[in-house]
């Protein structure tokens, strides 16, 4: 069982980490009783602060079951050839950098309407950690770039400087809590998470409704919000929606900045697309982006899902990633329309709205009366069919998709800015589906 657990944290932590605490240690099992042994009471206080908690947990996951930890200090470890590790400083303790994903970065964020406040607000902070938007809260739907964002500001520190980063989940911190509680070293908790620059607790809301974890993050978050060091947190909802949480809590995590994470826009999504597919090292064509970044809209973690299933399927199958393709292999995600709607009914339908002939859908005149209707004709089918941009674009007298595409881009921002005609808009839109 020690084994199993000691691999699972080698992968997880960095080598000289490793040699230093992990090595070192031997463990007997009896039964659902794992009993750590550990070279020096001064080891066993490291141990516990950093890697109880996961030790844990892996020991949790390996069995399936509860497993029983105990540690005590066997001091003939100490003199089998390892050498005790140096004096660790206390930040050292707190494994400061262990759950930042090096992958999430600012370069590889794809910045557009719905995330730029964000993204700003997130730069800010990792430019001058404590000093402006202190704490940053950044709140949002599933999928939508917090976690990534709050990486890349624990990756542009590190790389910056000699920062100490705390990096947890709501989650864990809970269950870090918990077990300190249970091994009675709650001082030593208090004080690592007290040591540090940055303290980013992703998923802030996992603590509502636990009054002692609330408890003591608020003390932490007082001991260093005073000395003004950053506090980075995200939710999925806004301080004022996260119900059971503590007044004070509430309140103070507005003291700072409070920005909000929105769905990208269609631009954003295919530009998001396109970045993925180069790094995934996979060709993707137009009308693939367009279709999947038209029919998944509100969550990038399915749009970088579907990627991720189409190259997979593409590079079993030989095949590769076209339009139809793409429809077969993501049928569930596509949400076809259950009812399909015709080109034919949605030009009828907006012309008569417009009170212009139908005619004049796949007419090339650009006067402004014929052309508006037109351009939200195609942004109706885009919204409600499953067609590509050229195959509509064949529809309306055989305009080039990039036509189709100015003129979705165009009427989205329009609904953007324009709140009368964002309604009009959804009117004829809901109309267009029943
Ligand atoms: P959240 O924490 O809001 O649920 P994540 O940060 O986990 O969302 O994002 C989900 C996935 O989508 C991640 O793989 C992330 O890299 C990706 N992602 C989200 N927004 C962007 C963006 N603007 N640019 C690039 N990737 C993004
Ligand atoms: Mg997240």
């Amino acid at each position: 069982l020690w084994q199993q657990i000691s691999d699972r944290l080698k992968d997880e932590i960095s080598v000289s980490r490793f040699d230093a605490w992990i090595r070192p240690v031997s463990a007997t099992q009896n039964g659902q009783k794992l009993t750590i042994a550990v070279p020096s009471r001064f080891f066993m206080e490291g141990l516990k602060n950093s890697y109880a908690a996961r030790i844990a947990e892996l020991a949790a996951e390996v069995t399936g079951t509860d497993i029983d930890l105990s540690y005590q200090v066997d001091t003939s470890l100490a003199t089998q050839g390892d050498p005790e590790p140096a004096m660790p400083d206390e930040a050292d303790l707190l494994l400061v950098d262990g759950y930042i994903d090096p992958r999430f970065t600012f370069e590889n964020f794809i910045v557009g309407s719905g995330n730029e406040f964000c993204h700003a607000a997130a730069q800010a902070v990792a430019e001058k950690p404590g000093a402006i938007y202190n704490p940053l809260y950044l709140y949002g739907g599933v999928g939508l770039g917090k976690t990534h964002l709050i990486n890349a500001v624990a990756n542009a520190l590190i790389s910056k400087n000699n920062y100490r980063i705390a990096y947890r989940t709501g989650e864990r911190f809970t269950n870090e809590l918990i077990q300190a509680i249970r091994n009675g070293s709650t001082d030593n908790f208090r004080n690592q998470y007290r040591q540090v620059d940055v303290l980013i607790i992703d998923d802030i809301q996992f603590i509502a409704g636990k009054d002692r974890t609330q408890e003591e993050f608020f003390h932490t978050f007082n001991a260093l919000y005073e000395i003004k060091k950053q506090i980075i947190l995200t939710s999925d909802r806004s301080p004022r929606d996260l119900t059971n949480l503590m007044e004070r809590l509430r309140s103070r995590f507005n003291w700072g900045l409070v920005a909000d994470i929105q769905p990208p826009d269609l631009e954003t999504r295919l530009a998001i697309l396109s970045s993925k597919a180069e790094l995934a090292g996979v060709h993707m064509d137009r009308d693939v982006a367009n279709l999947l970044a038209t029919r998944i809209t509100n969550n990038v973690r399915e749009l970088e899902g579907a990627l991720t299933r189409l190259t997979a399927h593409a590079t079993l199958t030989g095949r590769t990633i076209d339009v139809t393709f793409a429809r077969h292999v993501l049928r569930d995600l596509l949400h076809e329309e259950i009812r399909a709607i015709s080109v034919e009914d949605i030009q009828k339908q907006i012309a008569a709205y417009y009170n212009i002939n139908i005619r004049e859908m796949s007419s090339s005149k650009r006067s402004r009366t014929v052309a508006f209707p037109r351009q939200v004709a195609m942004y109706a089918c885009k919204e409600l069919t499953t067609m590509s941009l050229p195959e509509i674009g064949a529809r309306f007298g055989g305009k080039d998709h990039t036509t189709i595409l100015y003129a979705v881009r165009k009427i989205a921002k329009m609904r953007d800015e324009d709140e009368d005609f964002d309604e009009e808009v959804s009117r004829i839109i809901a109309q267009l589906r029943r």
